[in-house]
């Protein structure tokens, strides 16, 4: 080996884990310290795990209980449905109710009321081809 151009060699470096396990090796530096080793690594430990680096893990456990929470508060797409569906049917009502009143008026005027007939013709004529 060349003389000066080599940094030092740590025959005994030390690896500290953040499990808590600490392995000797040779090393150019002193001290390494390392989020997962062989020891708790689920690939060596069999282990379903969770390897969580920079509390990524913890994050989307709190975005997914803030979409549970929201979801909770927050209608879903069934109650909309049910929602704008008695809407409709409360303007249908009206509608009705409307045109209740409307052909009171008309019963007072007969003109009108003959234009009425014939949709009601052609409504039941639709019938029987179904
Ligand atoms: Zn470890």
């Amino acid at each position: 080996m060349k003389k000066d151009i080599h940094p030092t060699y740590y025959s005994d470096a030390k690896i500290s884990c953040a499990c808590g396990a600490v392995f000797t090796i040779g090393s150019t530096a002193k001290e390494i310290s390392v989020e997962i080793c062989s020891q708790c690594h689920p690939f060596y430990t069999g282990k379903e795990k969770l390897v969580d680096t920079a509390g990524r893990v913890d994050r989307f456990k709190k975005i997914k209980e803030l979409q549970k929470k929201t979801s909770q508060v927050r209608k879903g797409k069934a109650v909309k449905k049910a929602r704008s569906a008695k809407k409709k049917l409360e303007k249908e009502k009206e509608r009705i109710q409307q045109e209740i009143k409307g052909n009171d008026i008309l019963k007072a005027k007969p003109a009108p009321k003959k234009s009425s007939k014939p949709s009601k013709a052609s409504a039941k004529s639709k019938k029987p081809a179904k």
